[in-house]
């Protein structure tokens, strides 16, 4: 009898345990994705993000003579349909660690089983299981060092083989169209700018991972601070959709320590990171809503959305360094590691916005966005977070673009006011920007929402609120 293989965050088909767990049953598999909006209310930008990786799947997948079957409704009770058109015998998927796919897949597995069809779940979106690692005392970590340590020197170990040729069904069941589910509609007018600038799929991943190590991971510890320079790996939004593995990345840096590539020590440490993210995410769900820290619930963060969050939102805060980030952000899906902490810092900090409206703008807009990681990242920022930079540690912006965009390379990529001729990707902004925000390049450079000492003193004095308990 088949296995239907139901895919999710995990849009690829190398290094795939439960995938060739399937293939080792010896009879045909079929690959399905369903669309469930009550459990996956993506934001737009990830919405496009994964139309974009199941249209790149669709080809690998019929390149094997195989097809991708897309059912929209309940899991559970399209697998059961599923079950009954093509007489699978058992079910296998990739775990997922968010509170709400938790909740969806323990009651997918009850309600297979029940009806007599095997369901299996595999690892395979992380290097190790949340509860696989622990300190001395059989607990989680909150601190991410010594977590490092503790997973440094273990072994994920090595890739599993793509499969060659496909077991295929006889039949294959009906599937609904791509084009149909309208995935990147919310995008609007930015859908093809955002588009422009990703390339989707497994070999696009590979083919990162391998142009990243050979030609980039030298320079990655030195450089990866500096937003205008292509010193990252950009991985991240093929590892959010599963595009290609932690393991694999983490056996690509691991050979390039080994070879004594410099770097590459770094590159580990920020792929466990992730790993720290989604152990967090595990243990104490919280973090995805509420302050993880206690005693923050008193911070008197501006908690409504008005002229100065639209300002931030549109890169009009009057500091360069900020709306270049914010631009960035519109126009790739993308935004620099080192200038997610500056903006974030200064909504969070400068404006006192709460950082939830952050968390929520960026994950409408950023095609790598990541439950775990996009909920760290703000609260490490916000300082209400795990393992978070002391509150009183304020970026000023100013400083960090004389150290990290000395020569203001990024902010003349990404800014157009002012200038007298921008670059193309300053003008893209204006393709995509929604009309309602009525944004020109001949706009005056905006001036500052908030001077940068007078917002430090507030924030500081906000601050006290939580020190004092
Ligand atoms: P590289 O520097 O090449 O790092 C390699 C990989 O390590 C990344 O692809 C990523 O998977 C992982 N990684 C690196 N830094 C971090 C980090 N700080 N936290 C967790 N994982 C990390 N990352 C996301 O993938 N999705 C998000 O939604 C997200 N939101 C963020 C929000 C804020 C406010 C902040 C401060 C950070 C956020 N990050 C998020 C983390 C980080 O900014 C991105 O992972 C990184 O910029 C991606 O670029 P890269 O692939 O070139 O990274």
């Amino acid at each position: 009898d088949p296995c239907l293989l139901w895919l999710r965050r995990d849009l690829r088909l190398a290094d795939h345990p439960a995938l060739c767990e399937a293939i080792s049953r010896g009879a045909p598999v079929i690959p399905i994705y369903i669309r469930d909006d009550s459990v996956t209310r993506l934001g737009a930008a990830p919405a496009l993000r994964l139309e974009l990786g199941l249209a790149a799947l669709q080809s690998e997948l019929e390149a094997l003579g195989a097809r991708l079957i897309l059912r929209t409704g309940d899991a559970l009770e399209v697998l059961n349909e599923l079950v009954a058109e093509t007489g699978a015998g058992a079910v296998h998927w990739q775990r997922l660690y968010d509170p709400a796919a938790i909740r969806r897949d323990s009651a997918v597995k009850t309600g297979l089983s029940e009806a007599g069809v095997t369901a299996r779940s595999f690892a395979g979106h992380l290097l190790f299981e949340p509860w696989q690692v622990e300190t001395g005392q059989g607990s989680y970590y909150k601190v991410y060092s010594p977590f490092w340590k503790a997973v440094r020197g273990r072994d994920p170990g090595a890739p599993l083989a793509a499969p060659s040729s496909w077991p295929a069904p006889e039949d294959w069941p009906d599937s609904e169209r791509l084009e149909d589910w309208q995935l990147s509609a919310p995008m609007r007018r930015g859908r093809s700018v955002v588009a422009s600038h990703v390339r989707a799929g497994s070999s696009a991943a590979m083919a990162q991972l391998d142009s990243f190590v050979a030609d980039r991971i030298d320079r990655y510890g030195a450089e990866r601070d500096f937003p205008d320079r292509p010193a990252t790996s950009d991985l991240s939004h093929h590892l959010t959709v599963g595009e290609i593995s932690a393991r694999q990345c983490w056996q690509a840096g691991w050979r390039a320590l080994e070879e004594g590539k410099a770097g590459a020590e770094t590159f580990l440490k920020e792929l466990v990171w992730r790993e720290f993210a989604y152990h967090l995410m595990y243990h104490t769900p919280h973090i995805l809503e509420q302050s993880w820290r206690d005693g923050w619930e008193a911070f008197p963060w501006q908690a409504d959305e008005d002229a100065r969050v639209l300002a931030w939102k549109q890169g009009r805060t009057g500091v360069p360094l900020v709306d270049a980030a914010m631009r960035e952000l519109f126009v790739t899906g993308r935004m620099h590691n080192r200038a997610r902490m500056i903006t974030a810092s200064y909504l969070t900090k400068h404006l006192l916005v709460h950082w939830r409206i952050g968390q929520a703008w960026f994950e409408d807009c950023l095609v790598d966005w990541d439950p775990a990681s996009n909920a760290m990242g703000w609260q490490w920022v916000a300082g209400c977070g795990p393992d978070a930079s002391p509150y009183f540690r304020i970026f000023n912006p100013e400083t960090q673009a004389e150290k990290f965009d000395p020569e203001a390379l990024y902010r003349h990529r990404w800014l157009a006011e002012g200038q007298a001729k921008p670059s193309p990707e300053a003008l893209q902004f204006y393709e995509a920007a929604p009309l309602s925000w009525d944004l020109s390049p001949e706009d005056a450079v905006p001036a500052p929402l908030v001077g940068l000492k007078e917002g430090r003193e507030k924030a500081l004095e906000a601050y006290e609120v939580v020190r004092s308990g």
